[in-house]
C-alpha cells in the first residue's frame, strides 16, 4: 500500500513540498503519496494526532506550528531538542511519534554540498536569533567554523542564544551597530527579506572572498543579497536549504537519501509561482 506524508501549514498553498518529495519519490522508486495540509491555527494537535490515526507514516511541519510539533512528539533527536522546533515527525514501527528538525542539517548540505563553500576553519556571521538561526547553531558548530558571531536587532536575543550553545563552539553575539571584523560567511536567518527589507549592516563585515546566504527564496534576489553582490560577495538564497531539508525529512522517512540536485534545478526553472 502507498505510504502517506504531508506538509502542514497556515497558510500552505504555496508549499513547494509536494514538487519536492514526489521528484525525490520518483527519482528513488519509492512508493509515496505526499500533499499539503492546512491546520487550523490552534488545532494541530488534533490534526496530527487524526493524520497519524489514519495511517499517516510521516509529516512535514511549516510556519506556525513548529513549536506545536515539538510538543507533540512522544521523543525528540538531539538536532530537534537543540532547536526547540520539529519541522518532521515520523512515525516509528512501535507507532510512537519522532520529531526531528532537518533545516540545519538542510542549510549545511546547501552551503558546503552544493555550493562548495567551505565553512571549516572560517569566520562566521548568523544574523537573526529566531528560530531558523537557533536551528542552524548546531549543524554549522559541527562543522568546525573558526568562529560563528550572531547578530540581531533585538541584541539580548543573541546573547542568549550564544550562551545556551557555547558547550558547542566558539560563538560570540550582539545587536547590529558592532561587529567584530568581517567574515568569510554571512547568513541570513533574519525574517527582514521577507518583508523586502534588510537589517542595516556595515560594508566592512564583507571579508575578501565573502560569500553570502539568505535563508529567504523567491523568484528575486533579495534586498541582502544584492547588497551582498554589491560588495563582490559570492551569493545564494534559501531554495537549496528547503530542498535540503526535504532530502533528510525523506531519509528519517525511507532510509533513502535522494539526490538534490536535479530537483533544485528543476525548481531553479520553474517560476514560484
Ligand atoms: P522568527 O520570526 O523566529 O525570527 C525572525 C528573526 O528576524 C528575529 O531574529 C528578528 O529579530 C529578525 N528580524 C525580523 N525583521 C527584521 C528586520 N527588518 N531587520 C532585522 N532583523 C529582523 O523567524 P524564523 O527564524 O523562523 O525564520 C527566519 C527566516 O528564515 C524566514 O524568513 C524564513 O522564511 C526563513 N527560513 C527558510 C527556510 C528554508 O528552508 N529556506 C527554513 C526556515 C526558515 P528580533 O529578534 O529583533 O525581532
Amino acid at each position: 500500500m502507498t505510504d502517506r506524508y504531508a506538509v502542514v501549514g497556515n497558510p500552505i498553498a504555496h508549499s513547494l513540498s509536494p514538487r519536492i518529495h514526489a521528484a525525490f519519490a520518483t527519482q528513488t522508486g519509492e512508493d509515496i503519496h505526499y500533499e499539503k495540509l492546512l491546520a487550523e491555527k490552534d488545532g494541530f494537535a488534533e490534526f496530527a494526532r487524526q493524520f497519524f490515526a489514519s495511517g499517516g507514516r510521516g509529516l512535514n511541519v511549516t510556519v506556525p506550528f513548529k513549536l506545536d510539533a515539538c510538543e507533540f512528539a512522544d521523543a525528540l533527536t538531539d538536532r530537534a531538542r537543540a532547536a526547540g522546533a520539529v519541522n518532521t515527525l515520523a512515525r516509528q514501527q512501535d507507532g510512537s511519534i519522532l520529531g526531528d528538525n532537518t533545516d540545519g542539517a538542510g542549510l549545511v548540505a546547501d552551503i558546503r554540498d552544493n555550493l562548495g563553500w567551505p565553512l571549516r576553519d572560517k569566520k562566521i556571521l548568523l544574523l537573526g536569533a529566531g528560530g531558523a538561526a537557533r536551528g542552524a547553531l548546531l549543524p554549522l558548530l559541527a562543522e568546525n567554523p573558526q568562529q560563528v558571531h550572531i547578530a540581531n536587532r533585538t541584541a539580548h536575543k543573541a546573547e542568549k542564544l550564544a550562551a545556551e550553545f557555547s558547550a558547542h563552539g566558539q560563538l560570540t553575539a550582539g545587536g547590529l551597530e558592532d561587529f567584530p571584523g568581517s567574515f568569510d560567511l554571512i547568513i541570513n536567518a533574519s525574517s527582514a527579506s521577507l518583508s523586502d527589507e534588510m537589517p542595516p549592516l556595515p560594508t566592512e563585515i564583507v571579508g575578501p572572498q565573502c560569500n553570502a546566504y539568505d535563508m529567504v527564496y523567491g523568484a528575486e534576489p533579495t534586498p541582502f543579497m544584492r547588497w551582498a553582490r554589491s560588495l563582490n560577495a559570492q551569493v545564494a538564497d534559501g531554495l537549496g536549504m528547503l530542498v535540503g531539508q526535504a532530502a533528510e525529512s525523506f531519509f528519517l522517512w525511507r532510509g533513502v537519501r535522494p539526490n538534490v540536485g536535479p530537483v533544485l534545478e528543476m525548481l531553479r526553472k520553474r517560476s514560484f509561482d
